[in-house]
């Protein structure tokens, strides 16, 4: 197993846990280096470094920027940036801005299936108002009795095409590329097996991301098995794409995602942990 996590959740976006439980977490499970990649908001940071470094455990300043190419809603990881930075803040706070009025379109939206009051539910459960968004709506309507689990939720009522769903225009590619670079941060594609992508599709998108200064892709991730593993280590490695690792842990219970520690990389691509740290932090305390 692999000591890194380099994308998770805290209550500052749709986790549960505060950032110091989820340090905390992870640092129990083993975990040497690890990253809070809340979405679009960075405010969760300087308490999980403060508890990582309490802890001893190496930290990344980490956000995931919700975003929109073609038709897709695509996710980009942010690393190790200056989480002060002005126009990383002011980027984020404009991707943030159009989620409560996205809330609202949502409410109507279940409404119109006869599911109604779902926005006053879900926002009892986003205890960042800024950032209300579809894992709160899924809390809510589970309580109600209305799907049985995360997986049972999306699947009929907040997945793309199912009644809750909205379209919503978030950052662009090289938008959210670029206010990463801006504040001296590496820029990763999250999760690329979820968004079901053929082979071309996903060349011209490396390829996009490439032009706008990205440089990893997430090759062991949450949200990928072991064929995926495999997978996305050629395609990182055929890119010249350094290799990322992340759990995208959300809450024990929700899923089997746990932070902390990860499958091994398999063997080729660079380890994106290679920009910050030597392989010998694995041998040290
Ligand atoms: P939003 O940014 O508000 O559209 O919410 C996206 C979040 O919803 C993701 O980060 C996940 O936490 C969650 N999510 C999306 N699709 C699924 C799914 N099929 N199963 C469980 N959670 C999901
Ligand atoms: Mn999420
Ligand atoms: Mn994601
Ligand atoms: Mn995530």
């Amino acid at each position: 197993m692999l000591p890194v996590d380099l994308h998770a959740h805290s209550n500052i976006s749709d986790g549960m846990l505060p950032p110091r439980e989820v340090v905390a977490r992870a640092h129990a499970r083993g975990c040497k280096l690890f990253a809070l990649t809340d979405h679009d908001d960075v405010r969760g940071l300087a308490d999980a470094a403060d508890e990582a470094n309490k802890l001893g455990m190496q930290f990344l300043p980490g956000v995931e920027v919700s975003v929109s190419w073609r038709k897709h809603t695509l996710h980009i990881i942010g690393l190790g940036f200056d989480p002060a930075h002005p126009i990383l803040l002011e980027g984020l706070a404009s991707v943030r801005h159009g989620r409560d009025e996205r809330a609202v379109r949502m409410d109507a939206a279940l409404a119109s299936v006869g599911v109604s009051g779902v926005l006053e539910g879900a926002r009892k459960f986003a205890d960042n108002p800024e950032m209300i968004g579809r894992a709160h709506f899924a809390r809510h309507l589970i309580e109600r009795g209305l799907a049985k689990d995360m997986k049972g939720v999306f699947k009929r009522y907040l997945a793309r095409g199912k009644p809750g769903y909205v379209s919503h225009q978030w950052a662009s590619l090289p938008d959210a590329v670029g206010w990463i670079r801006a504040a001296g941060g590496v820029a990763v594609i999250a999760h690329p097996g979820r968004y079901e992508f053929g082979r071309q599709t996903m060349g011209e998108l490396i390829d996009e991301f490439k032009a706008a200064g990205g440089e990893g892709i997430e090759v062991v991730s949450g949200s990928h098995n072991p064929v995926d593993f495999e997978r996305y280590a050629q395609l990182a490695e055929k890119h010249g794409l350094l290799a990322s690792a992340g759990s995208d842990y959300h809450a024990t219970g929700e899923g089997a995602r746990e932070p902390g520690i990860l499958p091994d990389m398999p063997v080729g691509p660079m380890p994106i942990w290679q920009r910050w740290i030597s392989d010998s932090v694995w041998d040290t305390a």
